[in-house]
């Protein structure tokens, strides 16, 4: 089955809603977010170019939360 077109609100451009084009995002019904992985790509090299102390601490603080998580419930160990 094809993958459906998704239209990239930040470059406006049509792509297959694949996980080549797309990174994957539970929150949303078909599961990728709504921007292209290059404008993903792009934003988050531009929030770090920015300011790369703020990046750092939100991942690290993103690595200890999911740590936390892990530790606490069984059902996450690794596949
Ligand atoms: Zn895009």
């Amino acid at each position: 089955m094809a993958a459906p077109m998704q239209r990239c609100p930040k470059c406006g451009t049509d792509k297959p809603r694949t996980a080549a084009q797309f990174h994957k995002d539970p929150a949303n019904r078909h599961g990728f977010k709504l921007t292209c992985r290059e404008c993903t790509n792009a934003a988050a090299r531009a929030a770090y170019a920015a300011d790369p102390q703020k990046t750092l601490t939100r991942l690290r603080e993103r690595r200890s939360t999911r740590a936390a998580m892990f530790a606490t419930h069984p059902s996450y160990e690794a596949a």
